[in-house]
């Protein structure tokens, strides 16, 4: 029998948000904050990059509404506004009375913001320091679902990160995306990005320098300081909104999950010492090479639980596990399938003895990483019996 279970990855777009080294950059720099200027990620949590489709803004029309509180700087939001109108499908309309998602613009402390579209109202926080276009820019950047430029994986070919200088307990702001949480668009890291920060971002000191290029002669500087977005930002949001015929390139692949147990268990383990799912290579039905399986004989009318090492969602909410089962003899009665959480759902089972070998792919609902519960039932009053398991992807 083969059991297979396969976890898909989702793609993430990396955004991000600048600092500046005077006081306009620390109002970027929210230690509460994800990446400073991040809102709506559990720090403790995998870090899912809205590479979930479903956070994108249907129609590429994001709706907003501002607070009287930030009508100050409403020249400021709508020349923000105005660059995304003239470079690319993105567009950003009041919110009407029927609007159900959309932005709330608020004066809040520092500047930060949800990445992608997270559903109800959400705010985006242009405080105090916040002031000017290309800050408006970057916020609503993340809004419509992108991290920070440092936050790329491959940063590291481009970026030395000088953990020292920054101040104790802001290094998260300077993780980076493991390959399959970011959808890197097709396009090469970019210097010019309006969502890489400057060089002193979250500095112990305010001026020693916590990030900078590895390519001779290019500074880095805040977010405040750019004019507006780089070419390849603007490239960027045409790709991921598929604007003026530009096509998304498909989400990274996630790290692929197989197990045939031809070595070992893969972390796949036993819940009662007494009575046991055992690696077996016995020809059973054409199948050929190792597999687990429990025997009637050996589980004395007991029922046999297998443990599934942890397995990760990589963002996605869906994902497919696939294996092999096979079941034989009178007293082999069932074998079920849980899923740990949701009351431990019993997602699978059968109770049809072929003496054959079938596949079986289930989609499976994710809310995190998940483990399964794999249970075989035998009874040996009925006979001898056998309920096996093989090849998990
Ligand atoms: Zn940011």
């Amino acid at each position: 029998m083969l059991l297979t279970l396969i976890a898909v990855l989702l793609p993430c777009c990396g955004l991000g948000f600048l600092v500046t080294d005077d006081f306009r950059d620390s109002s970027m720099y929210n230690a509460d904050l994800y990446q400073g200027d991040i809102a709506g990620i559990d720090m403790t949590q995998d870090r899912n990059a809205i590479v979930e489709h479903v956070k994108l803004w249907p129609g590429a029309s994001v709706y907003y509404e501002l607070d009287p509180a930030v009508e100050y700087m409403r020249n400021d939001i709508m020349e923000a506004i105005g660059d995304y109108h003239n470079n690319t499908c993105v567009k950003f309309l009041p919110k009407t009375t029927i609007t159900v998602d959309y932005i709330r613009i608020v004066n809040e402390p520092g500047c930060w913001s949800y990445v992608g579209r997270h559903g109800g109202m959400q705010k985006v926080s242009l405080g105090e320091g916040c002031e000017g276009k290309p800050t408006g820019i970057h916020e609503l950047m993340h809004v419509i679902g992108f991290w920070h430029e440092q936050s790329r994986s491959d940063r590291d070919e481009y970026l030395e990160i000088i953990w020292e200088n920054i101040f104790k307990g802001a290094e998260y702001n300077f993780e980076k995306l493991n390959l399959w949480e970011n959808n890197l668009l097709g396009v090469e890291f970019d210097y010019d990005s309006i969502m890489l920060y400057g060089e002193t971002a979250f500095s112990k000191d305010h001026k020693s320098i916590t990030v900078k290029s590895k390519k001779e002669g290019v500074k880095l500087i805040p977010v405040y300081t750019k004019s507006g977005f780089s070419k390849t930002d603007i490239l960027k949001i045409n790709r991921l909104y598929e604007c003026f015929g530009e096509v998304r390139p498909p989400r990274p692949e996630p790290p692929g999950f197989e197990c045939n147990f031809e070595v070992d268990n893969c972390g796949f383990f036993n819940d009662y010492i007494e009575v046991r799912w055992i690696r077996n290579d016995k020809e059973r039905a054409g199948n050929k090479g190792f597999y687990l399986e429990v025997t009637a004989e050996l589980a004395d009318r007991q029922s046999a639980r297998l443990i599934s090492p942890t397995a990760q969602n990589y963002g996605q909410v869906r994902a497919c596990l696939k294996f092999k089962y096979y079941l034989e003899g009178s007293g082999a009665q069932s074998m079920v399938i849980t899923q740990q959480g949701k009351r431990n759902t019993r997602i699978w089972s059968t109770e049809v003895v072929e003496s054959k070998w079938k596949n079986v792919v289930l989609d499976i609902d994710l809310e995190g990483p998940t483990r399964f519960f794999i249970e075989a039932f035998t009874d040996i009053y009925h006979g001898s019996g056998v309920v096996a398991l093989d090849i998990i992807v």
